[in-house]
């Protein structure tokens, strides 16, 4: 594990400042602010937010988006106000239209719909949302009952549930374990949505080895790479925190679980769309305040709480690297073809 405390060097070599959004913080008397990293967007979801991006300017509004492209209020209202016009059926996508499915992927009957509809499909599914969809369809292929770990109502869970919806029953907690029941016991497998819990999934995974211990799993786990790192970090760091704040909207299932995980471990922790919602209350005594942003929160408005919290007095500002995050997705065919047919310079950064 790389762990870079401090990581905020002034040019003259002292430290305890901190360059955020054009200003300079400085501190080494007040209270203290570790910056949690990684923290704030994943790979999918710049991904998915630069497919919408380059569809507007590339082909032009209207641009439909099958639900919210990513669980993020701030990132909606930014895309709205650009041209994307969100919607929550493909029904409502007039005849013959672009769609872009969000993130958290759809179903193979909202696909189908869509192709009966005529619409042109842009799809911005996470590549490792589409990698739990193939699992589920090998599985059922090959005749297992198919157990998914995850939140009945959440947008991915709906789509993964679609490709095997005969034989797939969804699971939220180890209690739910008890009353499942299935054709054949030896042959059961379990997935699980991307942005859970780890250690609350562990527990499931063990209720469910428990009644079925032939149970097969992934090959390697469903909850990604960056739902795994920001919990991490959490973990790493919330025991010397007095108050965990983690940006990200309501609808986050990967930003709830961080709060979840810090409180889990005896730190107040508390979900915030922006600095906005600090309640005054929350501060008073709290000397050292660890600040993250889950996979679909912005960067503007880590920095804008950054300086929020050095108003408050929290102005030695350190940064903690727990691991380094450097992964990137390719863009889907759709979009690298209208890329590649832009005139020179007309591409979005
Ligand atoms: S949180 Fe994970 S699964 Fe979801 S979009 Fe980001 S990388 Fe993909």
């Amino acid at each position: 594990m790389v762990l870079i405390r401090a990581g905020f060097v002034h040019p003259a070599g002292r430290r305890g400042y901190l360059t955020i959004g054009g200003s300079v913080l400085q501190g080494t008397q007040g209270k203290t602010l570790l910056l949690l990293k990684p923290r704030g967007f994943c790979a999918g979801v710049v991904r998915a937010i630069d497919v919408v991006r380059i569809a507007l300017e590339a082909f032009g509004p209207p641009i439909y988006v099958r639900k919210e492209i990513v669980h993020n209020s701030f990132v909606v209202d930014e895309l709205r106000a650009k041209g994307a016009i969100f919607v929550d059926s493909e029904d409502e996508v007039p005849n013959g239209e672009r769609v872009i499915y969000s993130a958290h992927g759809v179903s193979p009957e909202v696909r189908e719909h869509s192709r009966r509809r005529g619409l042109r499909v842009v799809d911005a599914t996470c590549p490792l949302v589409t990698k739990v969809h193939v699992e589920a369809v090998k599985f059922a292929k090959e005749g297992y009952s198919l157990i998914l770990i995850g939140h009945r109502d959440h947008d991915e869970v709906i789509g993964t549930l679609g490709e095997a919806p005969l034989v797939t029953q969804v699971v939220g907690n180890p209690e739910q374990v008890k009353s499942l029941s299935v054709p054949d016991p030896d042959r059961v497998a379990y997935l699980t949505q991307t942005t859970l819990s780890l250690d609350e999934t562990k527990d499931i995974i063990a209720a469910l080895k428990l009644k079925f211990p032939n149970i097969k799993g992934p090959a390697a786990q469903d909850i990604c790479y960056a739902t795994e790192n920001r919990q991490v970090a959490v973990k790493h760091v919330a025991s010397e925190a007095d108050l965990l704040l983690v940006v990200g909207s309501e609808n986050s299932s990967n930003s709830n679980r961080l709060v979840e995980v810090a409180r889990n471990l005896g730190t107040n922790s508390h979900l915030i769309d922006s600095y906005k919602d600090i309640e005054p209350d929350w501060l008073v005594g709290a000397k050292t305040i660890a600040l993250t942003a889950g996979a679909s929160a912005p960067e503007c408005l880590v920095e804008e709480t950054v300086k929020f919290l050095s108003t408050k007095g929290f102005d030695n500002v350190q940064e903690l690297e727990v691991m380094p995050e450097n992964v990137r997705f390719g863009l889907p065919p759709e979009i690298v073809e209208a890329i590649a047919a832009a005139p020179a310079g007309a591409t979005a950064d």
